[in-house]
């Protein structure tokens, strides 16, 4: 089945059950500063589940276009590593404004799974709120749910939440086991485990508090139901493939990347397959921002876009591949994600133009930083060591203006720390040096303007905001 087939039997199942067809809206929240992209189906429909916009239906069923880079849901870094994260992907989810709740939700998820898509119940395990004897009771009264695979688990896993503030509530979600060949291998191997064998593919959300900046929850003005399934997960299961990358969704893509690359793609298990998949994530985020319009920049969204293409830039180099890598793989994107999203076209040739300048002024970033951080890596090592010291990334970035996420990146590639205090040590003599310059001659501008780490607002990663700052390029 391929993932357009899977879109259409998940709208018209919904549809045919008084659901109203609703299309995705923007990767930008509309008037939500709280947030910095759309991170789930819910996003668009926050003010109904919170009683201040009346909803024009009571039922709705959508296909979302997500990005979970940055924020409170940011799967950034997991992106390659994992066989289903992805920074942009298409949230399915089936809500109900104030109409049925937990026992028609879960019915409906069971039907859909097991009869539509004719997924075998054997495969699949269910997770419950910790405390939430309802649900188990619904769960256990269906046919073809065995008890013994219904899981308890507590907030982490099954209490969501769109953000610090806003809707949540407890939920409970549906797992595919993949079998043990995806397992960790650890032996408390189970459902819960954060490895790839128990598969989380579809969230049922019971909405019923808002929760507010102090953290207190308030119950919601109408229970209400919130559901979100991934559908790369759910193509990859329908595909029989061993990972989201090994569907429809991403592998004409892949397989462009894997024309030029010097180096060969093995089917998502060859020791270089992340980086084919890091880039080919990267590019569908990059074109998605870029078509709605965000432009890469030092702050807020803008700064997330710009760290996404600068890493797949990054790991571009791993392949060897050709320079300009994103703007020549970006037709090929849009053609992957023609079919739903026609739109992306007429956008083409201004993605390119931005995805090249991109690149071109990350290339000489790097060909000028790259040599050295590299040079710095090696001594670290040979010192038998596992921390890269805040002089040493200081140097980086006064003298070659290098980012420090990137070189984060890069170490952590080879199993090295940054020490992130002695640099933000360096960088306060820096600004102490400036002060006291400043006192002496008033007419002086005291460092150079390009290399002062200018502090913004940026809430996207919590080492920025322990930094304050985040590092010009
Ligand atoms: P995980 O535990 O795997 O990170 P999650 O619990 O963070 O997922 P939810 O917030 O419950 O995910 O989102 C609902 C569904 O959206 C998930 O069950 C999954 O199918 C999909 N999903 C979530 N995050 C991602 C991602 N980064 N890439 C692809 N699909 C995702
Ligand atoms: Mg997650
Ligand atoms: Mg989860
Ligand atoms: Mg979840």
């Amino acid at each position: 089945m391929t993932s357009w087939e899977i879109r259409q039997k998940y709208l018209h199942f919904f549809e045919s059950r008084g659901h109203a067809v609703t299309p995705s809206s923007s990767l930008i929240p509309a008037g939500d500063p709280t947030l910095l992209f759309t991170n789930a189906g819910m996003v668009p429909f926050k003010d109904i589940f919170l009683g201040l916009e009346s909803p024009r239906t009571s039922r709705a069923v959508s296909i979302q276009k997500c990005i979970r880079a940055g924020g409170k849901h940011n799967d950034l870094d997991r992106v390659g590593f994992t066989r289903r994260h992805h920074t942009f992907f298409e949230m399915m989810g089936n809500f109900s404004f104030g109409d049925y709740f937990k026992s028609e939700a879960i019915a409906y998820a069971w039907e859909f799974l097991t009869q539509e898509l004719a997924i075998h119940p054997d495969r699949l395990w269910i997770t419950i709120f910790r405390d939430d004897d309802e649900a188990m009771a619904l769960w256990s009264a269906l046919p073809g749910v065995d008890p013994s695979r219904i899981v308890r688990l507590g907030e982490k896993d099954n209490f969501w939440q769109m953000g610090d503030t806003g809707p949540c509530g407890p939920c409970s979600e549906i797992l595919v086991d993949q079998g043990p060949a995806f397992s960790c291998g650890s032996p408390d191997c189970m459902v819960g485990c954060d490895c790839d064998r128990y598969l989380e593919i579809w969230n049922l959300v019971f909405m019923q508090f808002n929760r507010s900046k102090d953290g207190v929850l308030t119950p919601l003005p109408r229970p209400s139901i919130d559901t979100g399934m991934g559908l790369e997960r759910i193509s990859a299961i329908m595909a029989g493939a061993t990972s989201n990358y090994e569907t429809d969704l991403f592998l004409p893509l892949i397989n462009s990347i894997s024309e030029k690359a010097k180096v060969p793609y093995e089917n998502g298990n060859g020791p270089l397959d992340y980086a084919f998949r890091v880039i080919a994530d990267h590019l569908r985020s990059g074109v998605f921002l870029l078509h709605e319009g965000v432009i890469p920049s030092n702050e807020g969204r803008g700064y997330v876009l710009r760290r996404i293409l600068r890493r797949a830039i990054q790991f571009s180099l791993e392949l060897e591949l050709p320079s300009p890598v994103l703007s020549n793989l970006a037709r090929q994107t849009v053609i992957m994600m023609h079919q739903p999203y026609p739109e992306l076209e007429q956008s083409l040739s201004r993605i390119e133009a931005v995805l090249s300048h991109e690149e071109d002024r990350f290339t000489r970033t790097l060909s000028e930083g790259l040599p050295v951080l590299r040079g710095f890596i090696d001594e670290v090592i040979s010192r038998n060591e596992k921390v890269l010291p805040g002089e040493m990334l200081f140097k980086l970035h006064d003298t070659h203006g290098f980012p420090i996420d990137v070189c984060e990146d890069v170490a952590r590639h080879q199993g090295i720390h940054l020490d992130f205090k002695g640099f933000e040590e360096k960088m306060e003599e820096q600004r102490e040096r400036g002060r006291q310059s400043w006192v002496g001659k008033k007419e002086d501008f005291p460092v150079p303007s390009s290399r002062i780490a200018t502090p913004v607002s940026f809430l996207g990663y919590e080492r920025d905001q322990v930094m304050g700052e985040v590092l010009l390029l």
